[in-house]
């Protein structure tokens, strides 16, 4: 069974990570999403809201499956049973930190390799940050998340705005 990781923060998933999900998932037999329960970067949604959402629009993809994790991703990747590691890239400005991420899980375990992606265009400038600060300031986010996140990412935004004011 060839099976994959694809490890991230996904506060909150975009449609760049959707795109990337879908064009892993149709390489292997499993594709596992982890999301990082990092509270050190203080994310907008919970790890379970996170995990559920990803949960949502990925439900028509069968082998998907969405998990939580802490820790090492290389340690999460053992556990899960999986070989790879899937990250995206977007620009040059990804490439020294995925390049030292994925030297660095390699030497932690030689078994394990990375796979990247190299982003659709059109998604190539998205981020959650980017989401999360235009949703911030009520506007269009519809070009940045799945349709099916988008009110719940505006809500959570528009609080945490009015939390500051
Ligand atoms: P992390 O905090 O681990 O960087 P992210 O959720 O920001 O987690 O990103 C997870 C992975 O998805 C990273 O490899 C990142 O480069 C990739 N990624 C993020 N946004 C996009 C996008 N718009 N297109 C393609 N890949 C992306």
């Amino acid at each position: 069974m060839k099976r994959a990781v694809y490890p991230g923060s996904f506060d909150p998933v975009t449609k760049g990570h959707l795109d990337i999900i879908t064009r892993a998932a149709a390489l292997v037999d499993e594709l596992v999403v982890g999301v990082l329960n990092n509270n050190a970067k203080s994310p907008l949604f919970s790890v379970e809201e996170r995990v559920n959402m990803i949960k949502d629009v990925t439900e028509d993809l069968p082998n998907v499956r969405v998990e939580a994790f802490s820790g090492l991703s290389v340690d999460f990747v053992k556990k899960c049973q999986a070989s790879f590691i899937v990250r995206g890239l977007r620009a040059v400005t990804d490439f020294e930190y995925e390049l030292q991420m994925a030297q660095t899980n390699r030497s932690i375990d030689h078994d394990i390799d990375t796979i990247f992606f190299t982003t659709e265009l059109n998604y190539a400038y998205i981020s959650s940050t980017i989401a999360k600060e235009v949703a911030f300031y009520g506007g269009d986010i519809s070009g940045f998340v799945p349709e099916k996140i988008m009110e719940r990412v505006l809500r959570r935004a528009a609080a945490a705005r009015q939390r500051e004011n």
